[in-house]
């Protein structure tokens, strides 16, 4: 079946307050009246739902439209605060984004989810796309949230997610969370599309199981021990222990992260109960005793609010600075060179010339007769460009 998008019209019911304003303003009078104001959400999430489609598509000739879908967007996106999740199968990622969105609209706020999802991209199938998930969230009129795109590899799928990051964010939802499962390059991937990376740790963090890789904790600006609720003095441990080792990696070749600079975000940890937080009474545990449980219950009553106020802090913190300017600039010309390197690779791959050549210099590197860089090298040279 195919699509017929229309990319001037798409834009404007994309972005608030375009030249459908009129139509938008008719939707939403019409729909007061049922004391809804679904009308213009309505129409806005249809046209963001057709966007991503465009976005999506692997046709050439949807590439172009998809372009011009974007460079027509590029001006009102990049206004939202952008934070990226990761964590294993389980630590409560679901649970925690569900309580965090609806935390985040009561207070006016409007909210994306989007994943990228490393096992969507190998097997079609889904860790995160599971359609039961975050389900008070996911009806929300003030939240959108949008599953890993089922093919692809991982660079494709997070390709996407940040083109339709730009979709989200022209159309004003102003707080953007890209969630991943805590396995491979995928937080890699996260980590270089958002302002703000969280790690969800579960509170048996100390333990062998669970060990934590250095390179992901790295990247880590915030770390969230969930779950809090299940053994407090286990996550108060855990939280300890994943701050000295925050600590440890920070002094070593991290000397912006020195921690005698106040005017620098230190990374820093956590402990919550996302499912106290989102209101549902976790199962009792017969671990906590009744002191433990009180201690709980201070700790993770306002987990939420103070895992907000840490964002906040971090936002603040690193505009003044000018961190997080220059880790969007960063991350955009990274962007960019990603995608000439893919592009690059793939046309070597389907140059016809290299396609002749490749099985030869494969066999006579593999047989020894060839140095491996000389044989990269002849082929290469067989798609310079003669000027
Ligand atoms: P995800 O795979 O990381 O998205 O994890 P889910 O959000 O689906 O949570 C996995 C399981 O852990 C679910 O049964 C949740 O109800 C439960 N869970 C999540 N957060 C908490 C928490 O803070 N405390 C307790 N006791 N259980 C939690």
């Amino acid at each position: 079946m195919s699509e017929v998008f229309d990319v001037a019209a798409l834009c404007d019911a994309i972005v608030e307050g375009g030249n459908s304003g009129a139509n938008l303003r008719a939707d939403l009078e019409a729909n007061m009246g049922n004391g809804s104001v679904a009308g213009r959400g309505v129409k806005q999430r249809r046209a963001i739902a057709k966007a991503i489609t465009l976005l999506e598509s692997t046709r050439s000739e949807h590439r172009l439209l998809a372009d011009t879908l974007l460079n027509t967007l590029l001006p009102r996106a990049g206004r939202a605060f952008r934070l990226g999740i990761s964590g294993v199968p389980g630590v409560g990622k679901s649970t925690f984004i569900e309580a965090l969105g609806l935390f985040l609209i009561a207070q006016g706020h409007r909210v994306a989810v989007l994943t990228v999802d490393p096992s969507s991209s190998l097997s079609g199938g889904s860790i995160l796309g599971d359609k039961t998930r975050m389900e008070r969230l996911s009806v929300h009129p003030s939240a959108y949230i949008r599953p890993s795109p089922s093919s692809g590899n991982l660079g494709g799928v997070a390709e996407k997610t940040r083109e339709s990051m730009m979709v989200f964010e022209a159309a004003g939802y102003d707080v953007v969370i890209v969630e991943t499962v805590g396995v491979g390059q995928s937080e890699t991937a996260v980590s270089s599309m958002t302002d703000l990376f969280v790690l969800m740790q579960l509170p048996n963090a100390g333990d062998e199981l669970q060990a934590i890789k250095r390179g992901v904790m790295e990247l880590a600006d915030l770390v969230v021990v969930n779950k809090a609720d299940i053994d407090p003095d286990a996550a108060t441990r855990a939280q300890s222990q994943i701050l000295s080792s925050l600590r440890l990696f920070g002094m070593h070749g991290h000397p912006d992260r020195a921690h005698h600079d106040q005017s620098i975000w230190q990374p820093t940890v956590l402990q919550l109960s996302a499912l106290k937080a989102i209101g549902m009474k976790p199962p009792t545990c017969a671990a906590a005793t009744d002191a433990s449980a009180a201690a709980s219950e201070r700790n993770v009553a306002g987990g939420l609010g103070a895992f907000w106020a840490a964002v906040q802090t971090f936002r603040d913190l690193q505009t003044q600075n000018g961190q997080l300017a220059a880790r969007r600039i960063q991350q955009t010309q990274a962007w960019m060179w990603e995608r000439i390197e893919a592009g690059l690779k793939s046309r070597f791959r389907a140059h016809p010339a290299v396609q002749a050549a490749l099985p030869a210099a494969l066999d006579a590197v593999l047989a020894g007769r060839l140095a491996a860089s000389v044989a990269a090298r002849q082929l290469l040279e067989l798609t310079i460009i003669q000027e």
